[in-house]
């Protein structure tokens, strides 16, 4: 039987950081679906079409990922799509509390699912999307962060 793993996230935008995760999940399951977390209570710089859009051109070139949104329970969404782990990136200790709680939670909410750490190369363990954003707000330079795509995005959101 096919795995299937889900990736959820916010993803706004999109980092190599996050590329790094996807990567290493893809060589691990038959199939990876990167998945947009839809309602947020903070208010995302980029919407979830056009989260999704940006995520659907930085990964053209897996064959094994696909990118969708949700709306709701990660656990919900990973039944719906028949997945059997969810995939989460750890930078640093700083990240461990909240998805240690989340993971547990998941857990109690779907036994039958399981949470999957993986740890990016050590040169992504400081990025992170606000770090981007705030970079870009003050017109810094963000190509070695993001793909060329989400650096246009960038650009073109800051002109407006
Ligand atoms: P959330 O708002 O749910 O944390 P993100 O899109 O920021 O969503 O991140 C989704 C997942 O990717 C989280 O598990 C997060 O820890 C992980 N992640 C984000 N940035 C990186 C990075 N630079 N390296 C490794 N994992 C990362």
């Amino acid at each position: 039987m096919e795995k299937l793993a889900i990736y959820p996230g916010t993803f706004d935008p999109v980092t190599n950081g996050h590329i790094d995760i996807i990567l290493r999940a893809s060589e691990l399951f038959d199939k990876v679906v990167v998945t947009v977390a839809r309602n947020l209570s903070k208010q995302p710089l980029f919407t979830t079409d056009e989260r999704v859009a940006l995520l659907i051109e930085s990964l053209k070139d897996f064959k094994n990922v696909t990118v969708d949104s949700f709306d709701g329970l990660v656990v919900d969404h990973a039944h719906a799509v028949n997945a059997s782990a969810i995939i989460r990136g750890l930078r640093a200790v700083s990240d461990f509390e909240y998805e240690f709680q989340m993971a547990l939670m998941n857990r109690k909410l779907a036994e039958d699912i399981t949470t999957v750490f993986l740890m990016p190369n050590e040169k992504y363990t400081y990025l992170n999307s606000s770090i981007v954003r705030n970079l870009a707000e003050f017109g810094s330079d963000v190509s070695e962060f993001v793909p060329k795509v989400v650096v246009n995005a960038l650009k073109e959101k800051m002109r407006r």
